[in-house]
């Protein structure tokens, strides 16, 4: 894998801060040396942020963008850096409009993070997007058995269904991701600016995050996809739409190698672990934390993986060396995540 970004004191700029996968990508970047500028939307932000990575303070710093689609709003920020990490977007299931909450958010907010770098930075030679294999996956053909998904794949959805008011949110936050990814590409196709860009796809991300705990009522959405397993609120265990997941820890490190790799330039990623139900989480708690059987639903124990799509990683292991937890480990740890909030 060849290298062209690594450098103990190089800077990178994270967009969003703040966020759940965030807090892992910066940890990710502050441990192998880089300092990390990242943007918050405001002085709470960066002050959570100071308190959940205090160890690393000499190598963080700061750039308050009040809105991702300001334009010209990261002028500034992206001045002095290195490369850049774009994972601010809303993911967000329930809105009130699909196209202003979602759609034009992830979609503009993407192009002013590219216009900005191209403007005011022409040091930066790689920007990595989080995706999702929101940007891949066709919803709308269901559990799709025999079906393998690859990098080849993009979401169909138009823009007229994703903008629809009577479509869910979830297929809009899907939609949103794809447009946005496949605007990125297209921005550099047409504009060829001294960067590259590399995409990430992951699936549902979970695990345990350095992220400040924002209180159980605040988690992002794919922590509380799985605290609602414990805290009583499930009596059965949900119907399984979307599987594929990786650890929020691997999805980090994932950003890293494709900040490096020169092999990476203009690539898609899929970053996925491998392939969940939610009864196998169930089983996976149920069995290894005892004092939460009475809450956790116990579904049909150890029944068999459907027959469903398949999330192929093979390019991500091949080309940028990922390994990945297994679904009980990235469990594990996050759930202990959850009793230590609950204990404080
Ligand atoms: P999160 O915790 O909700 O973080 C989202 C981040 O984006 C926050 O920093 C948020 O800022 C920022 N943001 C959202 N809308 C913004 C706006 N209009 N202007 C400025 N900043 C805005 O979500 P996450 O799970 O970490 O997701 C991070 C990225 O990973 C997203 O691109 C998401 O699509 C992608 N992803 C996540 C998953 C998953 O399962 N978690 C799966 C696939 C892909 P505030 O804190 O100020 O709100």
């Amino acid at each position: 894998m060849a290298s062209i970004n690594s450098g103990v004191g190089k800077t990178v700029l994270v967009t969003g801060g703040s966020g759940y996968v965030a807090a892992e990508v910066l940890n990710s970047f502050l441990i192998r040396g880089y300092n990390v500028k990242t943007t918050v939307r405001n002085e709470a932000s960066a002050e959570k942020i100071k308190k959940s990575h205090a160890k690393y303070l000499d190598q963080l710093s700061f750039a308050i963008v009040k809105d991702l689609q300001l334009p010209g709003g990261h002028d500034e920020a992206v001045k002095g850096v290195d490369g850049v990490i774009h994972t601010a977007s809303p993911f967000v299931l329930q809105v009130e409009d699909n196209a202003r909450d979602l759609l034009e958010p992830a979609v503009n907010g993407t192009l002013e993070v590219l216009k900005s770098v191209q403007k005011n930075n022409p040091a930066v030679k790689r920007v990595v997007i989080t995706s999702s294999f929101a940007a891949i996956i066709d919803i709308f053909q269901g559990p799709r058995p025999g079906y393998t998904y690859t990098e080849k794949d993009w979401n169909p959805t138009t823009y007229d269904v994703a903008a629809n008011p009577s479509t869910p949110g979830g297929v809009s936050y899907c939609a949103s991701k794809s447009f946005a990814e496949k605007a990125a590409f297209d921005y550099v196709a047409e504009h060829n600016p001294n960067f590259t860009i590399t995409a990430l796809n992951p699936p549902m991300v979970y695990g345990p995050s350095s992220v400040l705990f924002p209180g159980f009522d605040k988690l992002n959405t794919s922590s509380a996809d799985i605290y609602r397993l414990i805290n009583g609120t499930s009596s059965s265990v949900p119907e399984t739409s979307f599987f594929g997941f990786v650890d929020v820890r691997d999805l980090a490190e994932a950003h890293v190698r494709a900040y490096e790799s020169e092999d990476a330039a203009g690539q898609r990623y899929i970053t996925c672990s491998g392939g969940y139900t939610y009864q196998q989480i169930c089983d996976v708690i149920r069995a290894e934390f005892p004092g939460k059987r009475d809450v956790v639903p116990e579904g049909n124990v150890g029944e068999k993986y459907p027959d469903v799509y398949v999330v192929d990683n093979g390019k991500i292991r091949r080309e940028l060396g990922m390994e990945f937890r297994s679904l009980k480990t990235c469990v594990v740890d996050m759930v202990e995540q959850f009793i230590e909030y609950e204990k404080a």
